[in-house]
């Protein structure tokens, strides 16, 4: 099991959309629009091209599915541009809760800007709703190694103040290089029980 064959199930804009299979492990990948999503479920699952970059317009208001043979699903959630009190908003929260094979959110951050308001926000949310959830820091190429280390020791000083459903292991990813690709699909398998 390497997280292949990979292959896309659908697109939802509404909950009535959402794959109905609810019976294969899930995980669901969320963060700032341009945080480096796509190329992060490419690079996982070795597939370029699976996920499209998501500048087109109307792509931020969707929740792709993907599945790996029948053992795993994996989730681009939207960016961050709705709230959880709006229409859109509250479908995705409704969905986040109410997921019965959703095993863990990954929250996309990029270490050289560090948590964002928006972040946190989200992170609030699934504590406060009881959602297991872990930080990948993206793009740890165009940091030093000194810098890199830095910025992760910031992420994770701001997140022990009140995180209470984080998996405590901060992770680094490149999908430039691979780097850490193998300690999160390794992350995964852990989540997913697989
Ligand atoms: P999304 O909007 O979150 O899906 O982000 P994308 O995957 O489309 O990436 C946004 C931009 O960041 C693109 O220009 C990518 O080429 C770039 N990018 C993504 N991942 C990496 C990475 O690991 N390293 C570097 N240097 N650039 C990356």
């Amino acid at each position: 099991f390497f997280f292949t064959p990979a292959e896309f199930v659908k697109s939802a804009t509404s909950l009535h959309m959402i794959p109905d299979n609810t019976i294969i492990p899930e995980v669901a990948f969320i963060g700032r629009s341009n945080i480096g999503k796509s190329s992060l479920i490419n690079g996982l699952v070795n597939r370029n091209g699976l996920v499209k970059t998501s500048s087109k317009p109307g792509h931020t208001r969707m929740m792709n599915f993907f599945k790996i043979g029948d053992r795993l699903s994996l989730v681009d959630m939207p960016g961050y541009g709705w709230k959880s009190r709006d229409e859109w908003g509250g479908m995705i929260l409704s969905y986040l809760q109410n997921r019965k094979n959703l095993r863990r959110i990954y929250i996309l951050v990029d270490p050289s800007h560090g948590l964002k308001e928006s972040d946190t926000q989200i992170m609030k949310l699934l504590d406060n709703s009881g959602l297991s959830y872990q930080v990948v820091l993206t793009k740890i190429d165009r940091l030093s190694k000194t810098k890199y280390q830095a910025a992760k020791a910031a992420v994770e000083a701001e997140l022990v103040k009140d995180a209470i459903c984080c998996y405590p292991l901060i992770l680094g990813v490149s999908s430039k290089t691979k780097d850490g690709l193998d300690d999160l699909r390794a992350t995964i398998i852990k989540a997913g029980q697989l």
